[in-house]
């Protein structure tokens, strides 16, 4: 069987072995520095019709370490002084990217900018995503994978009861100094998004009855490269768009997307040269792509490259810039996600339009990258997942989501990953073959579940309005 795989970053995961180094580890330091670093803010809620963000940009001094031997012998690691912010009921999220220009990305020394979150005990927690990326990451809260899940103390769902001070320390390789970018959502939750609890049955179905009574709406910007398809038009894709908004409008998400369109007609990018690189200035590059092509950008949207294919990788059907993507700015390596259209082609020549059974599968695709650039992780990773308890980084950290055990990598086919066909069980731990995040289709299994607890993190991305 065919597997098409659904990628968000080339590069692997790496494993931080020893959490709560890195700053920050007493209350005293941290009140001392409730002034630190903070940015002019731009607030842009004046309007209920958009997004409602405020950005700040601001450089931070990696002023303390180096923690000798931190990511290996010789291998020393920095930090800041912790960044305080705030998420609550009226903030309920907040994205950081964080960028500091290093040498060290290769597999042989591979040195990440990472994170750490800490409350105002003291107490510290790293996110689900925070070893990803090499020079630069991405990371929010509240939604991440400490004791409780999201954002610490007690139950869940409590924290959203007030608002909360929060401290982010930012860690790196390099003695110098960090550039953050920073966007806090401000629509305020509703109410049943702020008492929120999940659902707690042992089986496949967890999560899929609930339902959001508010709608809310998200803008998606189509950008069609110069190479892509044959008529770049929205009406050409109108079978893709609408299997993307009716996944986003189900009970458990009731987001509804409303499209824009750009089109480019630069042939730099008429195939995608290079996924991976951190060479912003890679000719035909994917993160030359994000970095010089902010223009086509709408910083409330979310922003979705159609692109022909990208060199040598045949299967690969689409990439986010991140788990989450950065809203609110254009022009970085997280402002937007690709998705491949020959890739997704079973008739037809090569650069003639899509059938109808293929644009629907290119709808599926859109809709699970448009899932990790708002902060969905995979429900369980290509070997499946090991446990369901704490952090854990083969399976997403939402307590709700059913996954698929590692065991079931050898149900039908003892290959070593798990297919949509050997996860479609009734138990919670033998399913997620159905759900959008599942981490690769094979172009039959209809992978449109979405649970209440995921469609609770995509509506309270700062896009959504
Ligand atoms: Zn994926």
């Amino acid at each position: 069987m065919k597997k098409f795989i659904f990628s968000l970053f080339s590069v692997f995961l790496f494993f931080i072995s020893c959490g709560g180094k890195g700053g920050g580890d007493s209350s005293a330091t941290l009140l001392l520095l409730l002034a630190a670093g903070s940015g002019a803010a731009s607030n842009d809620s004046s309007s209920a019709s958009e997004p409602c963000m405020e950005t700040t940009e601001r450089t931070v001094a990696a002023n303390n370490g180096p923690i000798l031997n931190y990511y290996g012998a010789g291998k020393s690691v920095y930090y800041s002084n912790p960044q305080s912010f705030s998420v609550g009921p009226t903030k309920p999220n907040a994205i950081f990217y964080v960028e500091q220009t290093h040498s060290y990305t290769t597999s042989g020394d591979f040195r990440p900018v990472h994170y750490y979150f800490y409350n105002s005990s003291g107490s510290s927690f790293i996110n689900r995503e925070v070893t990803l990326g090499g020079q630069f990451g991405t990371s929010m809260l509240g939604y991440g994978s400490n004791s409780s899940y999201y954002l610490g103390s007690s139950s869940p769902y409590v924290s959203f009861g007030l608002a909360n001070t929060w401290y982010l320390d930012l860690n790196g390789p390099v003695n110098s100094s960090f550039r953050i970018k920073q966007t806090v959502g401000c629509k305020a939750m509703t109410e049943d998004e702020r008492w929120f609890n999940t659902s707690n049955n042992s089986n496949s179905t967890n999560g899929l009855s609930h339902s959001w009574p508010r709608r809310k709406k998200m803008n998606v910007n189509i950008i069609f490269l110069n190479n892509s398809y044959a008529t770049k038009s929205l009406e050409a894709i109108q079978t893709a768009l609408d299997r993307f908004k009716t996944l986003y409008l189900q009970n458990t998400v009731n987001v509804e997307l409303v499209f824009s369109l750009k089109t480019s007609s630069d042939t730099e990018f008429n195939a995608i040269s290079d996924i991976s690189s951190e060479d912003t200035s890679l000719s035909g590059g994917l993160l030359r792509l994000y970095t010089s092509t902010a223009s086509l950008q709408d910083p409330k949207a979310l922003n979705i490259y159609i692109a022909s294919e990208a060199t040598g990788e045949g299967s690969l059907l689409g990439m986010a810039g991140g788990i989450p993507g950065l809203p609110g700015f254009t022009g970085t390596r997280a402002s937007a996600m690709i998705v491949f259209v020959e890739p997704h082609r079973s008739t037809g020549a090569a650069g003639s339009s899509l059938s109808s059974a293929d644009l629907v599968i290119l709808g599926n695709t859109m809709a699970h990258e448009a899932g990790h650039f708002l902060g969905l992780f995979h429900t369980s990773e290509s070997a499946g997942s090991s446990s369901n308890s704490g952090l854990n980084y083969t399976r997403d950290p939402l307590i709700e989501t059913p996954y698929c055990s590692t065991s079931r990598a050898s149900f039908l086919v003892n290959d070593g990953y798990i297919a949509p066909q050997e996860c479609l069980g009734t138990g919670i731990t033998n399913a997620s073959g159905y759900n959008m995040m599942f981490w690769a289709s094979d172009g039959v299994t209809n992978q449109n579940q979405i649970t209440g607890e995921q469609g609770w993190v995509i509506r309270r991305n700062p896009l959504a309005y």
